[in-house]
């Protein structure tokens, strides 16, 4: 979409501010399909018209974009050209499916530690580099194309599309964007060319809860687009305050964080719509988002190949059955992955679905960071169910956070919310100690505000410690070339 940056540097180069915002506000009356691109139009087609096909369908469209990315692999990419050869796999075996089982899976420190080694030949004109964060500050530089993301774009407005979401709906968004204008020093701010109310991440006090609920109130947006630790705060003040005049919102728009029990149910019941989740991840292997019909994820088949596999490695195909996402971007072809572990589980579902589509069904998602176990004094590792609020302990807690950085000791950050008593502390207490037994001391400390990463995101438990999780083998042979 060339058309748009050049238009945006048109505007922001020209003075002054009124005439922009002006200027943006004809360019946002074009359609988005068309200033989106090519790609992004020939994606949603794609995916509006293949998401009724047949399970053969499906299979014959996977399998031959399978093969198109390992060899494109094969050519383009030095890691890829070399740990095959190492391996012994020769281009004319990869015909299908079958040669994953050749193919070690990687992970995100494989793909940092090879750089540049990971990128196709040929992808300099248009590239694009993006960083992730990481929990305990770990980043990963990730390469892409602008068309990838046009293409991605896509699935995600397919999706949305599901619960009404068009070209044209307004969207409030609270996405770990900091919005700061430097002109008025505003919380908020308004993008006419996405049709957008952008409302910063990081001044979730009330006074701003407040502005932001006026704000949502003067724009009326037919959604909300949101981090679940954004979305969770607001809909707290709203029910407190007892308020009442929201717009009349199709859904609640979530993603790129874990949703919590509780969190999901609290979020529908104040803003009286559904909440719609989609699972991705920056390094583009594997995407899934609910059913409209069923409230199942289903994945896309379209947007890579995935695999569960279980802690000892094996593939997991019977329903019910839980494993880590294992996946191959098809989206991707600047930096392809092959056999990606994504750190995130989930579970099998049913093989059929209500809706008629014949999309894998998962039931659910864990991100990484709802993995977590704390190390006791003797090494021993006890798991801790992050966000687990079944018995209620954290319900007049406004954000906590766990942090171990040797073993034996962990502590526990909370900020209060309204109402909190002394015995909410014993209770966390109570049940934190029965829970990691006398392996770990457990000190908790109170804060007014517990800060976001870089990128917004909300981080459950840091460690800063070497993670003491297993990690399944990668064949040596293959990565030798490491
Ligand atoms: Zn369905």
């Amino acid at each position: 979409m060339p058309q748009i940056n050049r238009s945006s540097r048109i505007l922001r180069n020209l003075a002054p501010w009124p005439l922009k915002q002006g200027l943006k506000y004809l360019w946002g009356a074009i359609p988005l399909s068309i200033r989106y691109g090519p790609e992004f139009r020939r994606t949603l087609a794609f995916l509006r018209s293949s998401q009724w096909w047949g399970r053969r369908d499906l299979e014959e469209y996977q399998k031959s974009r399978l093969v198109e990315i390992i060899v494109d692999a094969y050519d383009r990419v030095p890691f890829y050209r070399e740990a095959f050869r190492r391996a012994g796999i020769r281009r004319e075996l990869i015909r299908g499916p079958e040669i994953l089982n050749d193919i070690p899976p990687i992970d995100r420190q494989v793909v940092a530690a090879q750089g540049t080694r990971m990128i196709a030949e040929g992808t300099r004109r248009g590239m694009i580099r993006i960083t992730t964060g990481g929990t305990s500050g770990e980043r990963l530089e990730l390469v892409t194309r602008k068309k990838h993301r046009m293409a991605e774009q896509a699935f995600v407005f397919d999706l949305w599309g599901r619960v009404g979401f068009t070209q044209r709906s307004k969207r409030a968004v609270l996405r770990g964007n900091v919005v700061l204008s430097d002109r008025y020093r505003r919380t908020w701010k308004i993008d006419p060319l996405r049709k957008e109310l952008l409302l910063s991440s990081y001044h979730l006090d009330e006074g701003n809860l407040a502005l932001y609920v006026d704000r949502i109130k003067h724009y009326w947006p037919d959604y909300v687009h949101c981090y679940p630790s954004v979305i969770v705060p607001l809909a707290r003040f709203i029910e407190q305050r007892g308020i009442v005049g929201l717009p009349p919102f199709k859904a609640v728009l979530a993603s790129s964080e874990n949703t919590f029990p509780g969190q999901r149910e609290l979020v529908e019941r104040v803003f009286r719509c559904r909440y719609f989740d989609l699972y991705g991840q920056s390094e583009q292997v594997a995407m899934a988002g609910e059913c409209e019909v069923s409230g199942n994820y289903h994945l896309y088949p379209q947007y890579g190949y995935t695999e569960l596999i279980d802690a000892r490695g094996r593939r997991v195909t019977e329903e019910g059955g839980e494993g880590e996402i294992v996946a191959t971007g098809f989206i991707n072809t600047a930096m392809p992955l092959i056999r990606y572990r994504t750190g995130d589980w989930a579970v099998l579902g049913k093989p059929e679905c209500s809706c008629g589509r014949h999309y894998p069904i998962l039931e659910s998602i864990r991100g990484r960071r709802d993995q977590e176990s704390v190390v006791g004094r003797s090494g021993a590792v006890i798991p801790l169910a992050m966000g687990h609020n079944a018995s209620g302990i954290y319900n007049r807690v406004k954000q906590y956070q766990f942090r171990q950085e040797r073993p034996g000791e962990l502590r526990l950050t909370l900020v209060r919310d309204e109402g909190y008593l002394d015995a909410d502390t014993e209770a966390i207490r109570r049940e934190l100690v029965g829970l990691l037994g006398g392996e770990v001391d457990l000190v908790i400390r109170f804060a007014d505000e517990i800060p976001r990463t870089r990128n917004g995101k909300f981080v459950y438990f840091v460690r800063s410690h070497l993670s003491p999780q297993s990690k399944p083998a990668t064949s040596k042979r293959f990565l030798e070339s490491v």
